[in-house]
């Protein structure tokens, strides 16, 4: 299957039973089996079968089903936000003395998180720029992970993929990528070298906001089996390349509870069929608004990828051909004149949050990074005078006319 027609159909088939075409909701917190012997054999891992919603959910799996179709991966488990997909990817693999190397443009949420480890005695070195070479000299020989993500929020430098999975390819370290702001429309990272995908299906996953997720996708590595991953030993023998998966099943992931609702996963899922058609238009709108705003004398200066002026430019010509998807930010030269465009604007709504179908608008060091340091925010790529954009779908004409009237009242 193509990936549009994946969106609708990928690993799913109506419902035997009824013939609905829509995955069916599962509210039940257990599942009945009518012989003793039955329930010890799915305990057992003998046969496959439900018992309890915080171990699996037919709801739930049918979504992790068609999220691993989407980015090739070999399975995929969900999570009940974008944060809690992180810190159960993480500490899969994590425990006290190891080290994890990750870009500093992270996600204010998963910067702070990655800090907070090292209450857990786990250390980790940011890179303000992510390169071949200094990650080669970032990495120790208990360094079990590199994170990073695509497209870094609000930073927007965009990761070579292909040349980071490479070294991680060399170090056989797990390469673990956050593609929340791209999504397997516009690139799949396993197919550059990453092991481990994640996303907050929060935003554009969902597409509309109406409910917060996350999941992770294994893409079946052989990396557990050497000698930095001495604690997948029992699990590489028993479910070879779905390792990380069993581990996290039978270990974090059961034991944090930290699930995704099956309320969730049915709108996640509606929300996916149209993923195709949205980042299209997120993409459209997201470059003609930053060339607009790039000719606006008020502007100081437009971060988006997929601009000739971006230092991305190349990267992003390369894996992100048709649009570096939907957030772009701006520079206005002082706090106040960003506050006043947020002022301004009527059509963008000013709150912390990105992928939607709705234009919206922050200023993210008086808010996502106001607990941040200077130097912290500085790395992160914010700034006093930075707005961010979230482009919606909404008609272009529409989006620039209202950044036209708020530009001209400041
Ligand atoms: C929002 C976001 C997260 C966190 O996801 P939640 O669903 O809000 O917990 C992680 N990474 C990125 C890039 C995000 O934009």
């Amino acid at each position: 299957m193509e990936f549009q027609t994946k969106l609708i159909h990928g690993n799913w088939k109506p419902d035997a039973q009824t013939g609905a075409t829509n995955v069916p909701m599962y509210f039940s917190n257990a599942y009945a089996h009518t012989t003793a012997k039955e329930l010890e054999n799915i305990f057992a891992g003998r046969d496959m079968g439900y018992v309890y919603a915080r171990i699996s959910n037919p709801s739930v799996e049918a979504f992790e089903n068609r999220i691993a179709s989407l980015e090739g991966g070999i399975a995929a488990v969900a999570a009940a936000s974008g944060m809690a997909a992180i810190y159960l990817a993480l500490m899969n693999i994590l425990k006290p003395g190891n080290h994890v190397v990750a870009s500093a443009g992270l996600f204010g949420g998963t910067f702070n998180l990655l800090k907070n480890l090292k209450q857990q005695e786990i250390n980790v070195t940011f890179l303000e720029e992510m390169n071949q070479e200094s990650l080669k000299n970032a990495i120790t020989d208990q360094t079990k992970i590199v994170f990073a993500e695509t497209i870094g929020n609000p930073k927007l430098d965009v990761l070579d993929l292909e040349e980071i999975g490479k070294v991680c390819e060399e170090h056989r370290i797990i390469f673990m990528v956050d593609s929340t702001i791209t999504t397997p429309y516009l690139v799949k990272p396993l197919e550059y070298g990453a092991d481990i995908v994640i996303h907050s299906t929060s935003k554009y996953m969902n597409g509309t906001s109406n409910a917060l997720g996350g999941v992770i996708i294994d893409g079946g590595s052989k990396k557990y089996e050497n000698e930095r991953y001495l604690d997948f030993k029992d699990f590489t023998k028993r479910y070879r390349r779905f390792a990380f998966t069993a581990k996290l099943r039978s270990g974090i992931g059961r034991d944090l509870g930290a699930i995704l609702s099956p309320m969730s996963s049915f709108l996640h899922l509606t929300g996916l069929e149209t993923l195709a058609l949205r980042m299209r238009e997120h993409c459209k709108n997201a470059i003609t608004l930053a060339q607009y705003l790039e000719s606006h004398p008020k502007i100081v200066s437009v971060q988006y990828p997929s601009l000739k002026s971006s230092k991305y430019y190349e990267t992003a010509k390369k894996y992100y051909p048709d649009g570096a998807s939907g957030i772009l930010t701006c520079r206005l030269g002082s706090k106040e004149k960003a506050f006043a465009l947020i002022d301004h604007v009527k059509l963008f709504a000013n709150l912390a949050n990105i992928g939607d179908t709705k234009s919206l608008i922050l200023h993210p060091a008086s808010t996502i990074c106001i607990h941040n340091t200077l130097e912290e925010k500085e790395q992160m790529g914010v700034y006093e005078d930075l707005v961010r954009i979230s482009v919606g779908i909404e008609d272009s004409k529409d989006i620039i006319s209202d950044i036209e009237q708020a530009l001209h009242k400041i």
